[in-house]
């Protein structure tokens, strides 16, 4: 039996021998595209060849690709778990054609990988092709049915509708119909149970009747008005899932019985001590879900739900930190987080695991899939850390999430009531992560019920409050010169900041009831948006008009600029100008990230890792993976180093378009998760050397000078350093001069301020002391008056007095005066203290228990008088007023009370 690791070789074997580059998986997480979060093809890395922007050389493709189906267009996670052949990151096999071979090469090279090399069954085969669209005028997709009869007797060919068989890249652009290769992978028993061919199942969900891989034929353009114009390159797109070959290929019926998930589901049950069902065990025992008899069974099947989750999602959430991208609250990262948390609920809830649990099978991960992964094995203590500490706060939050919802349940016993409302579950959904289902469980638990529709309608409501403010509106492009919407911008800022420049084409957008246009130049030197990077601002000017230019972003490889208006004659030439300062000042912080990089690797070690940067004209931020706090030396340090780098002026070193690997013989530091092309540029500043195709200084010198302004913790395991250079740090030297200038001044210029303020701090602590020494013996002077002036009512004597005292001095007061009366005692305090009324009301022991005089509750009825209200235990208690002047009326009310 073939392992998955020899699976994976033989695809790029055999496509190697139909003359196939074979290219490396782009990341997982992709930065720099404002449309797409997360790799959910192969053939995302390619969008740019395929709008036409980008060189399609070599035009013979194939890798495997690192897909994520959990948002936006593509997406499986709830599926996941439940069904045994849908996960949420998954290897996507793909070859592709850029206008080389086109349906024939795709279909014969696909059937000769599956049937001859790899040995699958012919007759377990079935295909679809395109039924057609009358509507849109697209006929059947008899071509591909032509060729594949070549393989398949014509009932393995199946017409498929547009909702599976039409594949397009999005609201626009490249579209074409596709053909699907399925596998009946039944068991024979199963096959003579069911009545039914291999071919009534195709795209009927059955779980043995599976969907592997796919062809697209792209031939149409999509534009904004719906309609299809012909694509000027043919191009051919596959993607076949890696864990359902893999599973066809080890004669299994659930992805997770192959040795891709086999070894963590192992170390899921050493953990949690439960049993895991594999196909098989619950074919012999009866519990096979296609068989439609494990409802005598439901604990088992969540166990297994819930072990499929965990060991799906482990992958999900590892392969993304390995790429840069932490769980956070925003965009990627909260995607990240919510995949982590499902998980957490599922172990939680299912496989008893009250504590951290995913965590403790990164181990076993990084031994099966760090070889073929590298970034994983390097990573495997950050991934490691920053697992266990969502899971630890996520499990938290459940807590106080399980809190609440008892506390609800209980409320809603107290009304006679037996159904959670679905704002309330909506709420717990919303702040704590319960999805329905756990609330409904928890709730089930304890004989309630929940309202899912009204759950629904507040779901539906927020779903439209997001999609209204994320609402974004392109027009078509508009060609002005050139000959197409492909043709190529060419970049020249490495070299100008100047150019002279024609638009190719433009088009507006609207977002948010905002309207701008985007502009594509034939020549640019403007930067876009990219690598942490802030793109260029400036002017596009000529004898006639001047345009500006408010911001620059990256597109398909391509520089937009983002203009309010379009020129009056959008095919005039024109000069494109940078805003040179601050072009300077972004490239002067720039080259000030790599010279910090290289100091802090030097300091702290090796294991710092850049996890992200942010570089505008004012100010730089560098995230990298660090275990600890930073200390002030060891930032002096770094800070010591990277100016003496700036004092030695040292020149660029630029290396462009070098192949990949020659790059990494120079000694260029990579980025995990970074999408590298087949040549790069490189930036070396001394000993510094890193990718990247951002815009430097020419020389370190221009920083002018770097210093850190703070250091702080993003996330486990991730340090956040923010620093100044050149004029910014000028203006900080000026902001703490000044300040120490208004400091000084203060203390009467003296010379040494140090010295200065110490003493005076000094001074005012022993002044302090002192005040504090008098106060007490105001106040034992105060008692000892009080009491000599006590009246004596039926033997009990009583103090009554209204002082000026802080509330503080008048509880000590009352103490005391309490110790200085041996017999019986009533006393009442009306003190005040910067206009705030007081009462205190003092007994001795025996009033309580003899007069059953209670002070806490005398003291409530008397300070109604202050207005205010307070209470105690029954021989001491106090109140606090609003009303001075009710005072001595409060004073005599509890005296009156007491009824001596
Ligand atoms: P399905 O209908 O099974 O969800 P799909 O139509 O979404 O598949 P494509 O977008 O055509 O699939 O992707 C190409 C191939 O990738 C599929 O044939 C399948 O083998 C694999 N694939 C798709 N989604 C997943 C997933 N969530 N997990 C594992 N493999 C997948
Ligand atoms: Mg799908």
């Amino acid at each position: 039996m073939m392992t998955a690791n020899e699976i994976r070789d033989s695809f790029k074997k055999f496509f190697e021998s139909k003359q196939h580059a074979i290219v490396p998986s782009a990341p997982m997480v992709i930065k720099d595209d404002p449309t797409l979060m997360f790799t959910n093809a192969g053939m995302n890395q390619w969008k740019d060849i395929i709008l036409g922007t980008r060189d399609p050389e070599p035009r013979r493709r194939a890798d495997t690709q690192k897909c994520l189906r959990v948002s936006g267009k593509h997406n499986d996670l709830e599926e996941v778990g439940h069904d045994t052949y849908h996960h949420t990151m998954f290897e996507m096999l793909g070859n592709w054609s850029f206008g080389d071979y086109f349906k024939e090469g795709a279909i014969d090279m696909a059937w000769e990988y599956l049937v001859d090399v790899l040995k699958l069954n012919p007759a377990d085969l079935y295909v679809t092709v395109f039924e057609g669209s009358p509507e849109e005028n697209i006929p059947r997709d008899d071509e591909a049915a032509k060729y594949w009869a070549k393989h398949v007797p014509e009932d393995h060919i199946i017409n498929g509708n547009k909702h599976d068989n039409f594949w397009e890249m999005g609201d626009t652009g490249p579209c074409g119909p596709c053909s699907e290769i399925h596998v009946d992978s039944r068991t024979p028993e199963q096959k003579a149970a069911s009545g039914k061919t291999g071919r009534e199942l195709v795209n009927q969900d059955d779980p043995q009747v599976i969907e592997i891989w796919n062809l697209v034929f792209m031939q149409f353009n999509r534009k904004a008005d719906g309609s299809l114009e012909k694509l000027s390159m043919n191009v051919i797109d596959t993607g076949m899932g890696f864990e359902r070959l893999v599973r066809m290929m080890q004669g299994k019926h659930s992805n997770y019985d192959t040795d891709v998930f086999q070894p963590i589901i192992k170390a899921e049950q050493d953990i949690t001590g439960l049993k895991y069902f594999t196909f098989e065990e619950e074919e012999a025992n009866g519990t096979n879900k296609a068989n439609g008899t494990n409802k005598a069974n439901e604990t088992q099947e969540q166990i297994n739900v819930a072990m499929r989750v965990c060991a799906d999602h482990l992958r999900a959430v590892s392969f993304s930190i390995a790429d840069g991208q932490l769980p956070s609250n925003a965009k990627a990262g909260y995607v990240i987080r919510r995949i982590l948390r499902r998980a957490v609920r599922y172990a939680y809830t299912f496989l008893g695991q009250k504590d951290g649990f995913l965590y403790k099978l990164v181990p076993t991960l990084v031994h099966e899939m760090g070889d073929a992964f590298p970034e994983l094995k390097a990573q495997q203590q950050l991934i490691t850390k920053v697992i266990k500490e969502e899971e630890d706060s996520f499990l938290r939050t459940l807590d106080k999430g399980i809190s609440m919802l008892d506390k609800a349940m209980d409320e809603l016993k107290a009304q006679g009531k037996n159904q959670l409302d679905g704002v309330q579950a909506f709420r717990l959904f919303d702040t704590y992560g319960f999805p329905l289902d756990l609330t409904e469980l928890i709730c089930r638990e304890n004989g309630f019920t929940v309202d899912e529709e009204q759950f629904n309608v507040e779901m539906q409501k927020q779903k439209e409050r997001a999609r209204n403010a994320a609402a974004v509106e392109n027009s078509d492009w508009v060609t002005v010169a050139g000959d197409s919407v492909a043709s190529e911008q060419q970049f020249v800022g490495y070299d100008y900041t100047e150019y002279n420049c024609h638009i190719l084409r433009y088009r507006k957008v609207t977002q948010k009831k905002n309207e701008f246009y985007e502009l594509v130049l034939d020549a640019t030197p403007f930067y876009g948006e990219m690598g942490g990077q802030v793109g260029d601002c400036g002017v596009l000017v000529n004898e006639d008009e001047t345009i500006e230019i408010i911001d620059t972003k990256r597109e398909n490889n391509q520089s937009v600029h983002i203009v309010k208006q379009l020129p009056k004659n959008p095919a005039a030439e024109f000069m494109a100008c940078v805003d040179t300062d601050k072009r300077n000042a972004s490239a002067a912080n720039h080259t000030a990230t790599h010279l910090l990089d290289y100091a802090l690797k030097q300091i702290l070690g090796d294991h710092v890792e850049q996890k992200g940067s942010f570089v505008s004209p004012d100010t730089l931020r560098f995230d990298f993976s660090h275990f600890e706090k930073v200390t002030d030396e060891q930032l002096r340090e770094v800070e010591r180093m990277v100016n003496d780098m700036i004092r030695q002026d040292i020149h660029i070193d630029e290396h462009r378009d070098v192949p990949f690997d020659e790059a990494k013989k120079l000694g260029a530091i990579a980025l995990f998760g970074e999408k590298y092309g087949d040549k790069v540029r490189v930036v070396r500043f001394g000993p510094s050397c890193e990718f990247c195709g951002g815009i430097h200084a020419s020389s370190t010198g221009r920083i002018g000078f770097f210093k850190i302004i703070s250091e702080s913790s993003v996330a486990a395991g991730i340090r956040r350093i923010e620093a100044r250079t050149g004029k910014e740090c000028e203006e900080l030297l000026y902001q703490t001069e000044d300040m120490l200038k208004a400091v000084k001044a203060f203390f009467n210029n003296a010379k040494d301020l140090q010295g200065v303020i110490k003493k005076y701090i000094e001074e005012h602590d022993s002044m302090k002391k002192e005040i504090e020494g008098f106060q007490a013996q105001a106040v034992e002077r105060a008692a000892k008056t009080l009491v000599e002036k006590a009246r004596e009512i039926n033997g009990v004597k009583v103090v009554a007095s209204v002082i000026p005292m802080s509330p503080a001095a008048a509880k000590d007061l009352a103490f005391k005066i309490r110790a200085a009366v041996e017999g019986s005692l009533l006393c009442v305090l009306g003190t005040h203290d910067n206009q705030k009324p007081q009462l205190s009301i003092m007994m001795s022991d025996d009033m309580v228990s003899d007069h059953g005089l209670n002070a806490g509750q005398m003291v409530r009825e008397a300070a109604k008088l202050i207005q205010g209200g307070g209470g105690g235990q029954p021989h001491f208690a106090q109140a606090g007023g609003k009303n001075v002047d009710g005072l001595s009326a409060a004073v005599d009310k509890v005296i009156e009370l007491a009824n001596l």
